[in-house]
């Protein structure tokens, strides 16, 4: 055979079999933050199943494919140890903060960086005390606090495309009905933070990332429900998680584990490794067009008004408004 048709035969072989495989390093120079949830006492055990360490086991499957295909991958926990959620927000955005200084971002200066690490460090420190002082915690049901000035400038930095083009954070969580429990509710959801929302609109409505956190939900659901969990909505949440951060994140309920269809897909290991791919192909995709932001048609719109409006929770003249940062 001539030696130049096996570039040929290599080419039509990629195509026949690595449809699935990505470009070596796909990943390369993006951040992903990967947040197992809370610890074990937010979360009684079920039928033998615990949400803490279903969710550990798959953000370290997400973890080593992400790392295979070149990307930073932090965790917000690493052990079962039940960190306070004021901690692991203060590391998410502490570890972007080090990315900008990293970056040598003429946005701030290292001064202003260093001062705002600092006040992270600090609730990292001591959450206690701390923690109220930065973050909307424990929450104001009343809805009259603003985001703290320090705060509000980290959201400010976060949202410049250095961070918004190569910055995911995913909180992985699996979902249990309230008492007395449901065990006929099934289904994945995904939460992202939309300026739009009621519950958050006086905290801060300049949310940076609501249309590509919907635009990656709505891919990551589609994954999920190839998978056999059934897809419910990608939809706006007001999760701390994902509200005391600018950065383009979402919170993943996989499923409930209340419901014997959905727990015993997430107590089975292969199951998540097959979930942690399908969490691969959704980052990969959301980064491959990340560049141009994702078209958000009316349809789009008003698939989401209608996830709020079911829920109650709508308001018309607020939605009328633009998303200032969004359009
Ligand atoms: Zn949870």
């Amino acid at each position: 055979m001539k030696k130049s048709t096996l570039p040929i035969i290599f080419f039509v072989f990629v195509m026949m079999f690595g449809v699935q495989a990505y470009a070596q390093g796909a990943l390369e120079g993006r951040t992903i933050i990967l947040d197992a949830g809370h610890g074990y006492e937010n979360t009684p055990a079920f039928a033998g199943y615990t949400e803490e360490a279903a969710m550990l086991r798959l953000a370290f499957k997400i973890k080593s494919l992400l790392e295979a295909e070149g990307a930073y991958v932090f965790l917000t926990r690493e052990t079962r140890e039940d960190i306070p959620l004021p901690v692991r927000v203060a590391r998410i955005n502490l570890k972007s903060l080090e990315i900008l200084a990293n970056a040598e971002a003429e946005y701030a200066t290292t001064a202003e960086l260093e001062r705002l690490k600092n006040a992270m460090r600090r609730i990292i420190r001591d959450y206690e005390e701390y923690g109220p002082i930065y973050f909307n915690t424990p929450f104001d049901t009343t809805r009259e606090r603003v985001a703290h000035r320090d705060l509000q400038r980290i959201f400010e930095l976060q949202a410049n495309p250095i961070l918004r083009d190569n910055f995911l954070v995913i909180s992985l969580h699996s979902n249990a009905t309230p008492f007395p429990i449901d065990t006929t509710e099934n289904g994945a959801d995904v939460y992202f933070m939309a300026n739009y929302y009621y519950k958050s609109r006086t905290y801060f409505n300049n949310y940076a990332n609501t249309r590509r956190m919907y635009a990656f939900g709505d891919i990551l659901l589609d994954n999920i429900q190839e998978l056999g969990i059934e897809r419910r909505g990608a939809q706006a949440g007001n999760w701390f998680i994902i509200r005391e951060h600018n950065l383009p994140g979402v919170l993943v309920e996989n499923g409930f584990h209340t419901n014997d269809y959905d727990r015993e897909k997430l107590s089975n290991d292969e199951f998540l490794q097959s979930l942690a791919n399908a969490y691969l192909d959704a980052i990969t995709r959301h980064f491959g067009h990340v560049e141009q932001e994702p078209q958000f048609s009316h349809q789009i719109l008003n698939k989401i008004r209608a996830v709020e409006k079911r829920k109650g929770i709508i308001e018309r003249e607020w939605l009328a408004r633009p998303m200032i940062r969004d359009m």
